[in-house]
């Protein structure tokens, strides 16, 4: 099973994301994930995306591109995966439809978690409150400006991956274990394992 999680930050992407890993047997690729890791090696990579993640902006689309391509190849993705983080422009939507083509792979599916942004507020003040090690974008500013970045520039992939007719929208505003029963329907269909 190949899958999008789309959703604003703080939607639960990752929670969920987590579930579906173990259930499917398939790999989460967080690009956030990615990014941090590389920000935490001191890699190349990492000095150079750091003040970006920082700052709640979008890195590159030709770099999150490329590292989504290599790692796609992995091993690890034989029996498919989540992308959690990715794509997040139009562009990025394009160049992944471009490179599942090319490897001749297919999206199963697109789950929107949809959500209200006053409670998402709430939710990640709570994560920077509760969490040991505190993410560097997890303050009110960086907050506010991912939330705009996404509805500037990933929101449109709702209307995008509608009229592709791949995707299927859950109320992410329900307990974790009800949005996780709303997004198995919507999979149940794609389940051959
Ligand atoms: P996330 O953990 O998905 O909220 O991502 C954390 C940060 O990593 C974002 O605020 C961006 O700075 C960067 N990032 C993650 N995924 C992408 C992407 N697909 N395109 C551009 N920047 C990204």
């Amino acid at each position: 099973m190949r899958l999008i999680l789309l959703g604003p930050p703080g939607a639960g992407k990752g929670t969920q994301a987590a579930r579906l890993v173990e259930k499917y047997k398939i790999v989460q690729l967080s690009t956030g994930d990615m990014l941090r890791a590389a920000v935490a090696a001191g890699s190349e990579i990492g000095q150079k995306v750091k003040g970006v993640l920082e700052r709640g902006e979008l890195v590159s689309d030709e770099l999150i591109v490329s590292i989504i391509a290599d790692r796609v190849d992995q091993d690890d993705c034989k029996n498919g995966f989540i992308l959690d983080g990715f794509p997040r422009t139009l562009a990025q939507a394009d160049a992944l439809a471009e490179l599942l083509e090319k490897k001749n792979l297919n999206l199963d599916s697109v789950v929107q978690l949809e959500v209200d942004e006053k409670i998402l507020l709430a939710r990640i003040e709570q994560r920077a409150r509760e969490s040991e090690e505190v993410r560097s974008d997890d303050n009110a500013e960086a907050l506010k400006k991912r939330l705009s970045v996404y509805n500037e520039q990933t929101a449109p992939l709702i209307s995008y991956y509608k009229d592709k007719g791949s995707l299927k929208a859950v109320d992410g505003m329900k307990s974790v274990e009800d949005v996780a029963a709303q997004i198995d329907a919507v999979l149940e269909p794609y389940n051959h394992a």
